[in-house]
């Protein structure tokens, strides 16, 4: 139970992140339904397709019925078979490289960067002296922030690998200028319920080559040959995203700068309102890149720890004045019916991944984990997920909402 102050509880909860409709959503998606093409063929697919790849940059966008399911005809387009070592982002949502292994890849994981939360080029230099023969990297730009892409393309570039980016979270940020999604051979945004705009679910897969797309197009509509019944070639995918969620993406599309520039005065509102107290935003690199700010994250400051452990699938903590942690945060938050939410776990600590490889800036990352435990220094990735956390980042959350959790923040502080 969190003791630190007493606040009265949000009457509605305030979401992490929910879906923010605006009328026309509805108006498309009636359009589907009146036109009698509520199916994975239609007007708003073919608009959304057009749409998406304009904005971000790219030939060709193919909608799917998911990020995952994207992600997923990435690795195949990107020559994963079974057996084939990838290295992938190790801080990020299991969905990123989940699709590694359902090709029978086999992950092998990159510590995590402190400038910006994402995969360490540092790291990933180290892992290709390890492991010189590996093709291909999966990348995730994490919470909306862009990461280091230029080092990790030139390090890709000189091992000949392919990139699938994961620009999930990302839609809409850029890096020196340019989209991400972008910076992979293959990119992936994702429409789910709670990412910056959304058709309730729903991805699509980006790439500038004419072949891949139409691959990632047959294969995600069960993989038919061009004959008069049903002849295959190859294994298909029911991908496709229907006409009617296209209807609602189709609908957001005009809304993602409101989206970011709201979530955006979420972020700073926290940097000013936190002020003062022994944390800090996630950061990103001012210089290179806009965030699209879809989650505020904040990180303690290693003195202002309290105790906490973490076991599997339970926690516990110390309460001690003057100092806080991420679980006794999430617990005031909770109490006063707001959602926050870990930092992602790595997936080198992930109980399904326990055997994979994992590199860190010096090497050998399970080494690490050992000598952790013996008493060294947590890697990047387990640093941050130890004294991060998600804030609650939805961009209909009023100021004085926003201000009642900066409140209890500082009281955990206390
Ligand atoms: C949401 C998300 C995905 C998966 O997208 P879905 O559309 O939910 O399948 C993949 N990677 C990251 C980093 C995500 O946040």
């Amino acid at each position: 139970m969190f003791t630190k102050c007493s606040v009265k509880p949000f009457e509605k909860k305030v979401y992490l992140s929910s879906p923010t409709m605006h009328g026309e959503e509805l108006k498309f998606m009636t359009e589907a339904y009146e036109t009698n093409w509520m199916s994975t063929v239609g007007a708003n697919i073919n608009e959304v397709e057009k749409e998406i790849a304009e904005k971000i940059g790219v030939r060709y966008a193919v909608a799917l019925s998911a990020g995952t399911a994207s992600l997923h005809l990435a690795m195949k387009l990107a020559g994963i078979t079974p057996g084939t070592k990838v290295f992938c982002s190790d801080m990020t949502f299991s969905a990123t490289l989940n699709p590694v292994v359902y090709e029978g890849g086999v992950p092998i994981f990159i510590d995590t960067e402190y400038d910006t939360w994402n995969m360490d080029p540092v790291a990933l230099n180290k892992a290709f002296e390890l492991y010189p023969d590996v093709k291909h990297i999966v990348v995730a730009n994490l919470y909306g922030t862009p990461g280091k892409m230029d080092e990790i393309r030139a390090i890709a570039d000189k091992y000949g690998a392919v990139i699938v980016e994961d620009a999930a979270e990302s839609f809409g940020a850029t890096y020196k200028g340019q989209q991400t999604g972008t910076f992979g051979d293959i990119g992936v945004i994702s429409f789910n319920g709670n990412k910056i705009i959304t058709g309730s679910s729903g991805g699509m897969l980006l790439t500038n080559d004419l072949d891949q797309a139409n691959k990632a197009r047959k294969w995600s509509t069960q993989a038919r040959e061009n004959a008069p019944w049903y002849q295959h070639e190859e294994v298909g995918y029911n991908y496709r995203m229907s006409n009617v969620i296209a209807g609602v993406v189709r609908g957001q599309i005009p809304y993602l700068e409101e989206h970011i520039a709201q979530k955006r005065a979420v972020y700073e509102r926290y940097r000013e309102g936190c002020k003062g107290l022994p944390v800090r935003m996630n950061p990103f690199d001012a210089e290179n890149s806009v965030p699209n700010y879809w989650l505020s994250c904040m990180i303690i400051d290693k003195e202002a720890m309290c105790k906490q452990v973490r076991g599997e699938t339970d926690y516990c903590y110390v309460s001690e004045k003057g100092k806080s942690c991420p679980q006794e945060i999430l617990d005031a938050l909770a109490a006063i019916n707001a959602e926050g939410r870990p930092i992602w776990k790595p997936m080198h600590m992930q109980p399904i991944y326990r055997m994979n490889a994992f590199v860190t800036r010096d090497g050998n990352g399970r080494a690490r984990t050992n000598a952790y435990i013996a008493g060294g220094v947590l890697d990047v990735g387990m640093d941050i997920f130890s004294r991060g956390l998600c804030l609650p980042s939805d961009n209909k959350m009023t100021p004085d909402q926003q201000d009642k959790i900066i409140q209890v923040i500082r009281a955990c502080f206390q």
